[in-house]
């Protein structure tokens, strides 16, 4: 029997939808093996958002009030003790900044194998085997964990987000456990890029943009209108965010975002390896690229092959034809 601990990320007070995918991670282990689940929620304002927990069928959420900023030394020792005192044998966050900063130095304070960045769970009786995407997925690992608490992030793309089941679960406040380290740490602040668009990971539908687009004008030009039309968020690839035509925090890829919407329009862009790592798992894939033999032409369900300078602008139009003859 599993008994899981997911590790819920705040922002602003809130707890952000990306926890949920942890969530259908911890509910598909503790289903199959007849386990149960907890949520933690650290973080300033950590009470209030604990609320929002409780109704997903977990046991019980833990909250616990941490003034400031996120800082992962000033976490860590909490999350280990509540691990620790309540005999938890997986502990798992979405494989976010968050996730991924702060588990890898809790499971290091717990000794814990670590499985990280997964893209499926398999469970036989008290056997986990954890599926782990690797070389920019050419190579699927799946893997056991062989220490007594397992530490798992999980992939947001690969886990739909878990919906709110009836059960409320019990509320327990905790008191902040001080690691040294801690003390000579101070949190300074958060600069967010803030966008009217949809975050990229979360979005239904992704419009990205490739080198081909040739200029932080064209992005705006030609690709935004039909972000905005489609209500999308906007992506690009690295040759697009390292030539500067976009902000980097809008890369999806293998060293970037990994996204799987609904739709995913990529725009000029080639399909390189490390591109498709970010978003071959999507449910519709459109290319528009002038060269039918681009590598995109493999993973995508329809490919447009024309110019991007005259197909985005006319296929922008009819979107916007559509939405008026509604
Ligand atoms: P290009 O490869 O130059 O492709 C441009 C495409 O546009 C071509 O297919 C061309 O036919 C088409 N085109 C040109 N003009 C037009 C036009 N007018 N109309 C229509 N089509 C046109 N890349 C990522 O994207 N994300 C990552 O996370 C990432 N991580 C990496 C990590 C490592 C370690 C390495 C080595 C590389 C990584 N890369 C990543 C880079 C990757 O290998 C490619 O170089 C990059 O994805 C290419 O970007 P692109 O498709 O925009 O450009």
């Amino acid at each position: 029997m599993k008994k899981i601990l997911i590790v819920a990320e705040m922002l602003e007070g809130e707890v952000r939808k990306a926890t949920l995918s942890a969530m259908a991670m911890a509910k598909t282990v503790a289903a199959a093996s007849e386990g149960t689940y907890d949520v933690l929620v650290l973080g300033d304002g950590a009470e209030a958002a604990g609320e929002q927990m409780s109704s997903y069928g977990a046991e019980k959420v833990i909250t616990c009030e941490i003034e400031g900023g996120y800082v992962c030394e000033r976490y860590a020792a909490t999350l280990e003790k509540v691990v620790r005192d309540g005999d938890y044998t997986i502990v798992v966050a979405t494989a976010s900044a968050f996730g991924k900063d702060l588990l890898p130095r809790v499971a290091a304070k717990l000794g814990a194998g670590v499985a990280s960045d997964i893209s499926g769970v398999d469970v036989d009786g008290e056997e986990v085997v954890y599926t782990r995407p690797m070389y920019a997925g050419n190579v699927i690992g799946r893997l056991k964990v062989t220490s007594d608490i397992a530490v798992v992030t999980v992939r947001q793309a690969d886990f739909e987000a878990a919906a709110p089941d009836d059960e409320e679960s019990d509320l327990e406040s905790i008191d902040m456990e001080q690691e040294e380290v801690s003390s000579k740490i101070r949190f300074v602040g958060l600069e967010q890029v803030k966008s009217e668009r949809p975050e990229l990971s979360e979005a239904d539908v992704v419009v990205s943009g490739g080198r081909a687009l040739k200029s932080s004008e064209n992005f705006e030009k030609v690709l935004e209108p039909l972000v905005d039309s489609l209500n999308a968020a906007m992506g690009a690839s690295r040759a697009a965010c390292d030539a500067g035509y976009v902000s980097p925090e809008l890369q999806v890829g293998q060293t970037g975002k990994v996204v799987a919407p609904k739709l995913y329009i990529a725009v000029g862009i080639s399909g390189a390896i490390q591109h498709l790592a970010g978003m071959k798992g999507s449910k519709i894939i459109v290319a528009i690229n002038k060269d039918k033999e681009a590598p995109i032409a493999q993973v995508a369900d329809y490919f447009l092959a024309e110019d991007l300078f005259k197909a985005v602008p006319e296929l922008t139009q009819a979107v916007d034809q559509a939405k008026a003859d509604r």
